[in-house]
């Protein structure tokens, strides 16, 4: 039997006006050369000037993933030539990342496993680079965008928990606001390292490295593919190369880049042009009172003290915004079943129909919590609170307002109720004599009746036993005859 055995290098742009070292916007844009400055294209005389805010989201991410951060803020450079990388060394750290020996806790299905973070810095991004048939092209809208860099230990086992930890490491990003982690626009890509040993081997064996993975998908794909590859290669008494290989989505499998030589030297020395920055303790712990609780503890919270489902809990927490509405409606002191139930069925359905975010949604957490305890006192159906949570998000009004107007609680009330029976009965004879006949379960037939003749009023359960009553009447009668 063969260990599988990967770790994953994990960069994410991080959402800023401007570049990590430059004035110039930090946007995704469709024209190229558009978002560039002198700084960013490296020209002599121009000087890097750190960006707070990039600088405050890589700790707070560094936080979040619950790493050890410096004393202070120092930048490196790593200095290789490549067309994409005009002035010859990128800004980034190795002296003193941003985070240190961390960890994330992972939901994998049913499991959970701690992914140990080895390091976390922030540097910059190169241009981006296209290529044609017989020549290439350079966008440096990319160039200078502040990047962070999460390289994790090697403890991660199979393509299901790797892909689980992207996923929940995207999330943090989000939880955090510190990037849209968008990896159609590449604003997330992975570098993926992996190797295979026997059961009884003592050391690792050789890995291989797969670099720019945006898709999640394409991470599973690689993985299972080079697992297959590199056991057939060892078991037919060959030996894994390490080396840089690409996976190709058109035939679904890795092929080889470029052969491992000796570790690069790329001569890093400390960015003489970025004084140093001391970190306070107050300014570290103002950025930890800013960090929200993220997916996992949750999750936790959802299913310990809510009593919620880990299904129900992971709908609910995959979406801050979600889980922030979620907690919402319970401080007006609903219950959280009920909530959840209701925001799982009604709302998210709601949501993806009117193509609306939640925080842009007509019926807040207010109006919400009013109508479900409505719901909960008998006062209305659960299918007549649907109905008018609908109508308020047709027409802007509030449900209580819309309530109000029409009169709309529930009839629970027999005396009102039996004569929109009666003439339900009455105006359908054909169904009465299949009642008579023997053929109990018409009855829900008139159900349908009186719900519509009082504009869906009508307690159902109480209507029901009216019915049967009335047809039952009925029935002695004809029996008399
Ligand atoms: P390198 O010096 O080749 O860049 P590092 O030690 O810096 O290697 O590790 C880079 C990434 O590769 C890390 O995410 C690490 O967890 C992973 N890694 C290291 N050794 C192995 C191995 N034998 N198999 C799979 N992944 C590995
Ligand atoms: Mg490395």
């Amino acid at each position: 039997m063969y260990k599988v055995i990967i770790g994953l290098e994990v960069h994410c742009q991080l959402k800023t006006n401007s570049k990590n070292f430059s004035s110039a916007k930090n946007t995704f844009s469709e024209k190229p050369n558009t978002d560039v400055s002198p700084a960013d294209l490296g020209h002599p005389g121009t000087l890097p000037y750190p960006n707070k805010d990039a600088v405050y989201k890589a700790l707070k991410t560094s936080l979040a993933l619950n790493c050890n951060v410096p004393d202070e803020v120092i930048f490196d450079r790593k200095n290789y030539f490549y067309p994409d990388l005009p002035k010859g060394y990128q800004i980034t750290q190795i002296t003193k990342p941003m985070g240190k020996s961390g960890y994330l806790m992972v939901r994998v299905g049913d499991d959970i496993k701690r992914v140990d973070i080895h390091q976390l810095h922030l540097e910059e991004d190169t241009a981006s680079l296209e290529h044609f048939p017989n020549f290439s092209l350079l966008d440096y809208n990319r160039s200078g965008i502040p990047l962070i860099e999460i390289v994790t230990e090697p403890c991660i086992y199979s393509a299901d928990e790797a892909v689980a930890f992207l996923e929940t490491l995207r999330n943090v990003f989000l939880y955090c606001g510190v990037s849209n982690a968008d990896s159609k626009k590449g604003q997330m890509r992975c570098d993926v390292n992996i190797s295979v040993m026997k059961d009884t081997d003592t050391e690792f064996g050789t890995k291989v490295e797969m670099k720019n993975i945006n898709a999640f998908t394409t991470v599973r794909n690689s993985i299972e593919y080079e697992i297959k590859r590199q056991i057939e290669v060892l078991e037919s008494g060959g030996k894994v190369v390490q080396e840089t290989r690409r996976y190709s989505d058109e035939d679904g499998k890795t092929h080889t880049m470029r052969e491992k030589v000796d570790a690069i030297d790329y001569k890093y020395y400390l960015d003489p042009n970025i004084p140093p920055v001391l970190l306070s303790e107050e300014y570290i712990s103002d950025i930890k009172k800013d960090i929200p609780m993220l997916e996992f503890d949750r999750i936790n919270k959802y299913i310990n003290d809510y009593e919620l489902s880990l299904y129900d809990s992971t709908i609910l927490a995959k979406d801050r915004s979600v889980a922030d509405y979620f907690e919402k409606v319970l401080d007006f002191g609903v219950d959280p079943k009920l909530s959840a139930n209701w925001i799982i069925t009604v709302i998210l359905g709601s949501l993806n129909k009117l193509k609306v975010g939640i925080d842009d949604f007509f019926i807040n957490p207010k109006m919400l919590s009013d109508v479900i305890k409505l719901v909960s006192n008998g006062e209305l159906s659960q299918n007549h609170a649907k109905t008018i949570l609908y109508k308020a998000m047709d027409t802007l009004k509030n449900p209580l307002e819309i309530i109000q107007e029409q009169g709309l609680k529930q009839i629970d009330d027999s005396n009102k109720l039996r004569p929109y029976v009666i003439d339900s009965i009455n105006e359908n004879n054909d169904v009465l004599m299949e009642y008579l006949e023997g053929k109990d379960y018409v009855a829900n037939f008139f159900i349908g009746k009186v719900m519509a003749k009082t504009n869906r009023q009508a307690n159902p359960k109480v209507t029901l036993e009216i019915i049967k009553e009335e047809l039952e009447k009925r029935r002695g009668e004809n029996e008399k005859k």
